[in-house]
Order: structure tokens, then sequence, then C-alpha cells
């Protein structure tokens, strides 16, 4: 199994000169990465000279955000245009921390059809705040997915990565329990089966929230995902390595 590894830097480190120096030691640590592709999102300003310095093949390279438009009077933002322009080729699309600044699904739906029409790789985020007895986060996840994905044709399915991310797991003391993972993997996969037939079941999944190296290799192997969204252990060098060889133990 080929893993998909997203590191989110978020907005780290403070400077150009860190970032180069986290890029070198995720490079050298991602190059000992057999069974896993690389993905790294870097702040978008730091994305063209990360891009740039490198000339091997087993990192790729990711946006944390990119406005739908391609270009316009959006102060302060960055098209999914122009970050491919700079080396991306995936987009983190929806994560919860834009989510939280005001991003709707109908803005994530519109960033998904324009990543795919750029042939970039959506990784659409996902993943409820809080969970209720009566399972009303299930309606929530349904929801995010049902408007997300609904004006993608059942044909590119297999072009979307789906990265499931409970809120309150992100930035937490620890991750979602990997039984849980695999139950919430398959309701995933059912939900897009119910609105776009069986192509659904071609989607990856990703799980993201407080991985880290002593959590990664158990959410591989038990949590029914293909890869793992990661956020705080990613902008750590030393933290990223131990989770990079975590995953090839997996
Ligand atoms: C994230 O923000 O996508 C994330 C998974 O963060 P962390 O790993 O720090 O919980």
């Amino acid at each position: 199994m080929q893993w998909l590894v997203v590191a989110n830097w978020k907005m780290n480190p403070g400077t150009a000169a860190a970032a180069l120096s986290l890029f070198e030691a995720t490079k050298k640590a991602s190059e000992k990465a057999r069974n896993a592709t690389i993905i790294i999102a870097p702040p978008a300003i730091f994305l063209p000279r990360l891009r740039t310095s490198y000339r091997g093949k087993k990192v790729q390279f990711g946006i944390q955000h990119g406005h739908f438009e391609h270009s316009g009077s959006y102060t302060g933002e960055i098209s999914l245009t122009q970050a491919k322009d700079a080396g991306a080729s995936w987009a983190i699309i929806g994560h919860a921390e834009r989510r939280a600044v005001g991003e709707t699904d109908e803005d994530v739906c519109k960033q998904v059809v324009r990543a795919l029409t750029l042939k970039m790789t959506p990784i659409l985020c996902i993943g409820e705040k809080v969970r209720s007895a009566s399972g009303d986060h299930l309606h929530f996840i349904k929801e995010q997915l049902r408007i997300g994905l609904a004006d993608v044709s059942p044909a590119k399915l297999g072009k979307i990565v789906i990265a499931y991310e409970p809120v309150w797991a992100i930035g937490a003391a620890e991750a979602m329990q990997p039984r849980d993972m695999h139950e919430m993997a398959i309701f995933i996969r059912k939900t897009i089966v119910d609105t776009h037939g069986k192509p659904g079941l071609s989607v990856k999944i990703l799980y993201g929230g407080s991985i880290d190296e002593t959590n990664a290799g158990a959410m591989l192997r038990e949590g029914d995902v293909q890869g793992l969204l990661v956020g705080r252990a990613s902008a750590d060098a030393a933290q990223f390595a131990h989770l990079v060889s975590a995953i090839e133990k997996a």
C-alpha cells in the first residue's frame, strides 16, 4: 500500500529561512519513505521558493487554500490557478480552520470543481465539531459531502481525496480511535455511493487530527484509510522524521 501523507504546515514556520530548513529535513525524511507519497502544503508565500529548490520526485506540493476564481478583486486571496502555476498539484479544500472563518460548503464545492478543472487533486476536508449520542454528526457529515461534491461527476470521484478531520480531534491531546475511524470511512463511502453511485467506492479517505508517531501505525492498519493529514507533527522536523519511520513500519 502506498499511503498518502499530507503535511499541512499551517502558518508555520515564521521565516523563509526556517521554511527552507524544515523543507530540507522533511525532504530527507520523505526520501526514506518507500511506502508513502508525501505532499507538503507550506504557507503559500514559501511555495515557489521550495518548489524551485527541489529537483527530486518523492515530494509533491500542495496549497492550504485557494480561491475558486482565476483572478479578480479578492484582496488577500490566492487563487487555485496561481497555486498551480507556483507548483502545487494538490489543494487542501475546506479545512476546519478555513470553515471557522466563514468558508461555506458552497465555496468548498466551487473550489473542488476548480481544482479538478486545473488537474489538481482536491483534498476535501470534512468533520463535525462535536459528536452526539443521537448521531447528529452523521447528518452533518452527510450534508458536507452532499454539498461539497454536488457538482462533481461520478467519473471524477477517483481523482478526489476526502480528509475526515473531526474538529474536536484537531490540535487535541489525542486522536480518534482507529475503530471509530473505520466506521466513519464506511459511512463516508456509503454516503458518496448514495449520491454518486458505485464510483463513490473509488474515493480515497484520509484521517486527520492529532496524528503523530505514536498513533499513525494503528490508524493506518485499522482505520480503513489510505493515508493521513498531519498538522503539528509535520511542522517539526524531528517529529515528522519519527512519524515517517512509524509509517514505514505500519
Ligand atoms: C490539521 O489541522 O489538519 C491537523 C490534523 O492538525 P493536528 O495534526 O495538529 O491535529
